[in-house]
């Protein structure tokens, strides 16, 4: 009884420490991989000064702006898209945060307009 004891405790401890030697460089580095695309993405695709994506920032890219008041969706009093003005729809706001929530999980910091 004793002898078969040791046997089987001997294989048990052999088995588990090769896993661990095989599982952890292959952890490591699909973690280091995730967090470098998730601080590059967080940087450029947030306007965190307007509080929206930087593609849609109508305040950032002279272009968008045009194309906003092409649409007649321009707000003259503050100077920025309507649809992106919370000055006067503070509910956008809220709307542009759930944007940046779903896709990193995060709220937005306070937009600095
Ligand atoms: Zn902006
Ligand atoms: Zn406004």
């Amino acid at each position: 009884m004793a002898s078969a004891l040791t046997v089987a405790a001997g294989c048990g401890q052999s088995v588990s420490s090769e896993k661990a030697a095989e599982a952890a460089p292959t952890a490591g580095t699909e973690t280091g991989a995730t967090k470098t695309a998730a601080a590059h993405t967080h940087d450029g695709w947030w306007c965190s000064e307007h509080g929206v994506p930087e593609e849609v920032c109508g305040q950032c890219n002279s272009k968008l702006a045009a194309d906003f008041q092409k649409k007649g969706d321009w707000c003259q009093q503050h100077d920025r898209p309507d649809s992106q003005c919370f000055a006067c729809h503070p509910e956008l706001e809220a709307k542009f945060a759930a944007q940046h929530e779903a896709k990193l999980g995060t709220k937005p910091p306070k937009p600095t307009m």
